[in-house]
């Protein structure tokens, strides 16, 4: 297979650009700006030129024609497992997984083999006829997590937006759509999702936000219930709060939760985009969080958001909505054009049967152990003040902002994701091998 080690200098219409040297992270690096200091004799001394760093031409396009909703560093052309190269040539570490996203690595070749045998066959149809991918993958969904149905859509916050809505509907006739979110919590930039979420920083500029949103803090089961009012439908929540920085739900919290909403005729909508599909060495975080807990077994959410590593980098959001609520949307009253997609679900498909084949929900589980072990062992030095989460999210809290780490880390290497409260993760995929997190480990000692 050809990868290409820079970005082609030709276009489509066979114009040449000059790429011009890029310099990595430059959103991170901290350039000289000092003016000299003022001299008495003449002649007054030239300033010393300041070195402004040169764009590349990729970053040029994106100065000119991208929205700016992003400050982005390194450019990256190509992956191969676990391993990501910029347009320099540099190789990478990436644990950080698109953001929890490329759940078996780069370059894997059963999606790629899926993907062509798929759009030789059928790319996308429509919602408007059956499709076999998207009835088998709501199936195996509906058999790992429980009785119920599937709706899809194409990312995270569609799957919450769909919890969202799925709640309005039900509490539609009883005059009920108040719905008790977490602070610190993250559901989607759609202004559904970004009304529940719990952190002010992405919601300011974009007020009046949706009504009947009620903030507490999380494992908080005393602050949930004083929230409930009459106007209460559902309660919505992360297994793991992830963009906020690796806060994990404690089991009494959860086992509360489910007592509570059931005692309400509350909907227990579950936020399982980054937490959930084996993340933590099991399908759901609830299963592996009240793992050995006394009815642990037994609890089941109302509908669960999952999207990200689903797909492993093909675009696709699914929402598990529970028996007895699978048809409280009827015919007509949601839908997305490409949800569920011929493409999006063979890749799915795929993708579950390469996690099951190869065991990734222990590797994964395993690994986590190995890297939060040695991650532990520095708490104490290099300003680590401590380790979160499990599995393929872990959080590492440091005395520093994230930024500057992650930074850091990359010109060492090592690719990770920054988060809330001073806290860089780790989300590497499934099948990230043991020899890549002593690599890792070896990377953040040095690099810290
Ligand atoms: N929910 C959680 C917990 C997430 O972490 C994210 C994204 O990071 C979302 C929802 C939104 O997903 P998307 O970016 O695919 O819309």
């Amino acid at each position: 297979m050809f990868y290409p080690t820079r970005w082609p200098t030709q276009d489509e219409n066979g114009l040449d650009h000059k790429i011009d040297p890029p310099l990595h992270l430059r959103d991170n690096c901290e350039m000289s700006v000092e003016s000299p200091a003022p001299v008495k004799s003449s002649p007054a001394p030239k300033p010393a030129p300041v070195e402004v760093p040169q764009r590349t031409e990729i970053q040029s396009l994106y100065d000119r024609y991208v929205v700016p909703t992003v400050n982005r560093g390194l450019t990256l052309t190509h992956g191969k497992g676990r391993h990501v190269w910029d347009d320099q040539g540099k190789r990478y570490l990436d644990l950080g997984g698109g953001v929890a996203v490329s759940s078996l690595g780069h370059g894997h070749s059963a999606i790629r083999e899926t993907l062509t045998r798929q759009a030789d066959v059928l790319i996308h149809s429509s919602n408007l006829y059956y499709n076999e991918g998207q009835g088998r993958l709501a199936q195996r969904i509906v058999q790992l997590t429980g009785p119920g149905k599937v709706f899809f859509c194409n990312s995270g916050a569609e799957a919450n937006e769909a919890l969202i809505k799925l709640a309005r509907k039900f509490g539609h006739d009883s005059g009920r759509y108040e719905i008790i979110t977490t602070l610190n919590s993250f559901h989607g930039r759609t202004m559904a999702t970004l009304s529940a979420t719990g952190q002010d920083k992405i919601k300011h500029g974009f007020e009046p936000l949706l009504p009947g949103f009620t903030h507490v803090p999380f494992n908080d089961l005393a602050a949930v219930e004083a929230a409930i009012t009459p106007k209460t439908i559902a309660v919505q929540v992360e297994g793991i709060q992830g963009e906020g920085g690796v806060f994990v739900a404690s089991p009494e919290y959860l086992l509360g939760l489910r007592k509570l909403t059931q005692k309400h005729n509350l909907l227990l909508l579950w936020d399982g985009v980054q937490c959930g599909y084996f993340r933590t060495g099991r399908w759901q975080s609830y299963q592996r969080i009240l793992e050995g807990v006394p009815g642990g077994e037994d609890f089941l959410p109302d509908a669960i958001a999952m999207a990200k590593s689903l797909g492993g980098g093909y675009p696709i959001g699914a929402t598990w909505i529970r028996e007895p609520y699978q048809n409280v949307f009827g015919p007509g009253s949601h839908g997305t054009t490409y949800g569920g997609s011929p493409m999006a679900c063979a890749v799915a498909l795929t993708i579950l049967d390469v996690v099951e084949r190869e065991k990734l929900a222990d590797n994964i589980r395993d690994r986590g152990e190995q890297l939060k072990q040695g991650l532990q062992a520095l708490v104490g030095t290099k300003g680590i003040q401590e380790v979160r989460g499990f599995g393929g999210l872990i959080g590492l809290v440091t005395a520093e902002e994230p930024a500057p780490v992650v930074t850091r880390l990359a010109q060492a290497g090592l690719i990770l994701i920054p988060a809330a409260n001073h806290t860089v993760r780790f989300l590497p995929p499934l099948n990230v091998t043991s020899e890549e997190i002593t690599e890792a480990l070896r990377i953040v000692e040095k690099a810290l």
